[in-house]
């Protein structure tokens, strides 16, 4: 019954997405849009602009979005550069790269060594297993049956960026060849949010009349520039046992990206036991490292959000490494409800109920 109930929330939420799409004044030169993008709730608000440049602003975000997905991310479509990337795996030719995937796949793999294999954008095949898509937040369904150990370990010998090949060798630029072996799918979910914010990030670097923006995408957030009245922005971090409630806030000023990866975006219930997204490769299942949600501060969306998949898998001993390698800041909420950050994180971060928090 519980299920029912927070199934019922979420296509509220839908409903009410779709009811509020559009754009509409927040406050004196303050503008905000809300809409369903990537499968999940976009807000954009903008500061600055007049209204007529605001909606403007607002309908070139919405195309940058659909375009990642449509041209660029989606497994599902024929016409996006995944697809065809994945449909070319075994063919011994493999597929020319556009400049822009040769970055984000030059990015993911350099992520992929330096995690020791934990972030790994080629589990297509596993995330395909595990039906990971078709699961809404919190969906509790009696069908639910976890994969066979059998149909794990042939799934897993799908896997693995180590086996893919370039042509020419060690090259990533426009026209570069990607080699998957056969039966390999690449799933970019880890980092499609994050890369989103940072197209999002150029478009607004090129309206002059925009003196600040926030735009909150699932589990990622972008800041930019200010507030009309100079204030910081504060940015919840979801209680992983109760998401619609915060633990705390980041107060920050200027341009950040805040990536949060937690059990509770996307997951299954049966019998008690909580299956999520977050694949750990070691084992093909979802990651128990003891952590419920990890969240990297950087100023980079696409590393930002694949970092905080690889801390999630890693846990807070290596994932605070990993974090740091890239100057990016961590915050792990633990299964106990612990806090566990880098240094520079507590900054930024105040608890909820602790005294100078709002
Ligand atoms: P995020 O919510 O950003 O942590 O991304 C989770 C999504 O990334 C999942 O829904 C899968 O599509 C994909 N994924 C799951 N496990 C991994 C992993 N170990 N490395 C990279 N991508 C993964
Ligand atoms: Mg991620």
């Amino acid at each position: 019954m519980k299920g029912f109930f927070r199934t019922m929330f979420l296509a509220g939420l839908v409903v009410l997405a779709v009811l509020c799409c559009g754009c509409g004044r927040e406050s004196a030169g303050a503008w905000e849009a809300v809409d369903v993008a990537m499968g999940t709730m976009v807000r954009l608000k903008v500061y600055g602009p007049e209204e007529e440049r605001a909606g403007e602003i607002f309908s070139q975000a919405r195309e940058i979005l659909q375009s990642l997905e449509e041209d660029e991310l989606s497994w599902r479509l024929e016409t996006s550069e995944v697809y065809r990337i994945n449909a070319s795996a075994g063919d011994g030719k493999g597929e020319a790269l556009s400049a822009e995937m040769a970055q984000v796949l030059q990015t993911c793999l350099e992520l992929y060594e330096k995690s020791e294999g934990a972030f790994d954008v080629t589990l297509g095949a596993l995330v395909r297993l595990w039906k990971i898509d078709s699961w809404a937040g919190g969906a509790e369904t009696g069908e639910f049956q976890a994969p066979s150990a059998g149909s794990l370990e042939e799934a897993l010998g799908r896997c693995g960026s180590s086996m893919v090949g370039l042509l020419p060798k060690d090259s990533w630029q426009e026209g570069t060849r990607l080699l998957l072996p056969e039966g390999m799918q690449l799933d970019l979910g880890a980092v499609g949010k994050g890369l989103a914010l940072s197209r999002i990030l150029e478009l607004l670097e090129e309206e002059p009349e925009v003196s600040g923006a926030v735009v909150y995408l699932g589990g990622s957030v972008l800041t930019y520039g200010s507030r009309l009245d100079g204030g910081s922005w504060k940015i919840g971090i979801a209680d992983p046992s109760d998401p619609s409630s915060s633990v705390g806030i980041l107060t920050l000023e200027g341009q950040w990206c805040v990536s949060t990866s937690g059990d509770y975006e996307r997951y299954v219930e049966r019998d008690g036991v909580r299956w999520h997204h977050i694949l750990d490769p070691a084992t093909g299942l979802p990651a128990d490292s003891g952590v419920r949600s990890a969240t990297i501060l950087s100023r980079d969306g696409l590393l930002g959000d694949g970092l905080s998949t690889a801390c999630f898998i890693l846990g807070p001993e290596k994932g605070l490494e990993l974090a740091g390698e890239y100057g990016a800041e961590v915050l792990f909420i633990l299964d106990d409800g612990e806090f566990v950050m880098s240094e520079g994180m507590e900054a930024f971060f105040s608890e909820a109920g602790r005294q100078g928090s709002p």
